[in-house]
């Protein structure tokens, strides 16, 4: 059953041993992580479904990372300490893929070594449950609909489950949002992530599909096709969205935002 579903940004500044003294810029980010790992907490998740921007993507298919366990660090990023490690969730991987292969396009990784999309949400998110299963699950380059379906087929074997199934959706929003941007500035990248925003609190999972590619584009987003999965899995639910925090000091747009059941 699911019992928990949040949309997570992945800077790895969050991380403290990075971010050192920019971690105060994006304050409101990190207590909102906080917050939100409260609210995980108390969902007693047996298992969280992790969906990532960074890992493997195979550009004609939807993939699930099934490996015996799963590791987490920051060497890339200069952090040498933290370590984390996680079990796998095989009979559910399995089960998802049964379920999803003849009508969508699914394959089966298995990669031991986490990436950034799923380490830094897990980092925060994980404090007090040490060693949880997780599936992470790397979205494709196929089209938008295609994803909100994939989120609607995962929705029927969570449902199924006998487990207590968590959903993070990580990526982040605009990486244009300011001259030093990662990416190149755009206008585009605000105005991107503020309707976005608005269309998730009005719950029009039609208008986030039917966004203007252009004006996607333009914003260079990583985190909409993990958004529109997660929309996919909410999709015939009743919730509502509670977005904690929202800000994007380094040209980046960091969205925290719980989805509560009604
Ligand atoms: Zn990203």
């Amino acid at each position: 059953m699911l019992v928990f579903s949040a949309i997570c940004p992945h800077p790895p500044i969050l991380i403290p041993t990075i971010g050192k003294d920019n971690l105060d810029k994006i304050k409101n980010t990190a207590e909102a992580m906080k917050k939100l790992e409260t609210d995980l907490y108390a969902s007693k998740p047996d298992i969280i479904i992790v969906i990532s921007p960074h890992g493997e993507i195979i550009p004609d298919a939807f993939c699930l990372n099934l490996n015996t366990k799963y590791n987490a660090n920051f060497e890339q990023f200069g952090d040498f300490t933290t370590k984390m490690e996680f079990r796998s969730s095989s009979l559910l991987a399995m089960k998802i893929k049964e379920r999803i292969e003849g009508t969508l396009p699914i394959v089966l990784t298995s990669i031991e070594q986490l990436d950034h999309g799923i380490g830094v949400p897990l980092f925060y998110l994980t404090k007090h449950l040490k060693g949880i299963e997780i599936l992470p699950i790397c979205y494709s380059f196929l089209d938008y609909q295609s994803h909100f379906e994939f989120g609607q087929l995962l929705k029927k074997e969570i449902a199924k489950s006998e487990k207590r199934i968590a959903v993070i959706a990580s990526g982040d929003m605009s990486h244009a949002l300011t001259e030093d941007a990662p990416a190149r500035y755009s206008p585009k990248g605000a105005e991107f992530d503020k309707k976005f925003i608005q269309l998730l609190q009005r719950k029009d999972v039609r208008g986030i599909i039917k966004m203007d590619p252009k004006l996607i584009d333009k914003a260079a987003e990583c985190g909409l096709r993990s958004f529109i999965i997660l929309l996919g899995i909410l999709d015939e639910y009743k919730y509502e969205p509670e977005v904690y925090s929202y800000e994007g000091p380094f040209g980046v747009g960091y969205l925290v935002a719980n989805f509560k059941f009604l």
